[in-house]
């Protein structure tokens, strides 16, 4: 039987036995949250467990290391819709150890794909379209530069409210153990004294 049919066998006595009572809850996220995380398969169910996660808690936008690659992407687009839409009041970008974005080759995509039947013409009219494949299907070096990169272009982007804090963590994918190494709330907090200290000092007030 086709994995699609496995699901929709299961599905019917899912639905028919009510098993989704237990789930019901509204589109609004309780605990005012947005995760970006990585889809990596160890974190399906390890991570919203680890982080004390229910149905109806948090917002949740996965996808291969957690990146964002631009900040007027669908990731960044989600972000904002959770805030302005959702009441989300707070963002946390979640990388993980041994995450398969880590020193991504790129070069070794493209010759999967070339194996795959994707023929050179097709990757010359891409590269000539402007498209920079390596640049794009790049990952990052290590977890850490890699959240903190994804922090840094969502805490300088121009549509995200002053006042919403965006953390970094790490999990581990076996133990679920997490680190936080970017704190939200320390970053506005110095980013409001600094501002302060600018309306006081005599070069402000001309
Ligand atoms: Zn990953």
């Amino acid at each position: 039987m086709s994995n699609m049919c496995n699901i929709l066998e299961y599905n019917r006595q899912f639905v028919d036995s009510k098993q989704y009572e237990q789930y019901l809850t509204d589109k609004f996220p309780d605990k005012k949250m947005v995760i970006i995380t990585c889809m990596d398969t160890r974190l399906v169910e390890l991570l919203p467990r680890a982080m004390n996660l229910r149905n109806g808690d948090v917002k949740i936008i996965k996808n291969a290391g957690a990146i964002i690659s631009q900040p007027f992407g669908s990731v960044v687009r989600s972000v904002l819709v959770a805030i302005y839409e959702l009441e989300a009041t707070e963002v946390v970008v979640v990388g993980h150890y041994e995450c398969g974005m880590t020193a991504l080759n790129s070069q070794g995509i493209i010759e999967k794909a070339k194996e795959r039947g994707i023929e050179d013409i097709v990757l010359d009219t891409l590269t000539n379209s402007g498209i920079k494949l390596h640049h794009w299907l790049r990952g990052f070096d290590n977890v850490h530069e890699g959240v903190l990169n994804s922090v840094r272009i969502l805490r300088k982007h121009p549509l995200l409210p002053p006042d919403v804090p965006v953390h970094g963590m790490v999990i581990h994918p076996d133990t679920g153990a997490l680190e936080w190494i970017a704190d939200g709330y320390h970053y506005l907090e110095e980013q409001s004294s600094e501002s302060e200290s600018e309306e006081h000092s005599p070069s402000a007030t001309r």
